[in-house]
């Protein structure tokens, strides 16, 4: 057997690759088991790698919306009471979210146009965090 993989066998090392997240520069690369890892050390790792994911996401709409300060569309374009849709805004929006939750769980900037459409906004997000605590409350008993 080779010295390496001897070596390999004695320490238990290669049978599954350690997280990976001291990265160089410009370079993801994530390698985990996480059907075997340790429960304890599997959620460590989850919940590390989602508060580096929204961070990635806060930075790059804050990078976005200094990019594109003409031409933004209103988050509440079209919806009951608010701006109609089709209209193009420029310069500083009334309220900008860097945080807002897709419904598929990704952070995107969120530009809003005016104090109605603001207050409308924070009313949507205010249903929804009621209806979520609601929703753990029934699964919860
Ligand atoms: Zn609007």
């Amino acid at each position: 057997m080779p010295r390496a993989a001897q070596r390999g066998k004695e320490t238990g090392a290669g049978t599954q690759p350690p997280p990976v997240l001291a990265l160089p520069a410009q370079m993801i690369e994530i390698r985990v088991d996480w059907s075997k890892m340790d429960m304890v050390e599997a959620r460590l790792w989850y919940q590390r790698l989602k508060l580096e994911f929204e961070n990635a996401g806060r930075i790059l709409n804050a990078r976005a919306c200094k990019l594109e300060s003409e031409n933004w569309t209103c988050y509440m374009a079209g919806k009951p009471k608010c701006c109609p849709k089709g209209i193009k805004h420029s310069g500083i929006p009334r309220g900008t979210d860097l945080e807002h939750k897709n419904s598929d769980g990704l952070i995107k900037a969120v530009r809003v146009c005016s104090e109605n459409c603001w207050i409308r906004y924070q009313d949507e997000r205010i249903t929804e965090r009621r209806n979520a605590y609601l929703a753990e409350a029934a699964a919860n008993g």
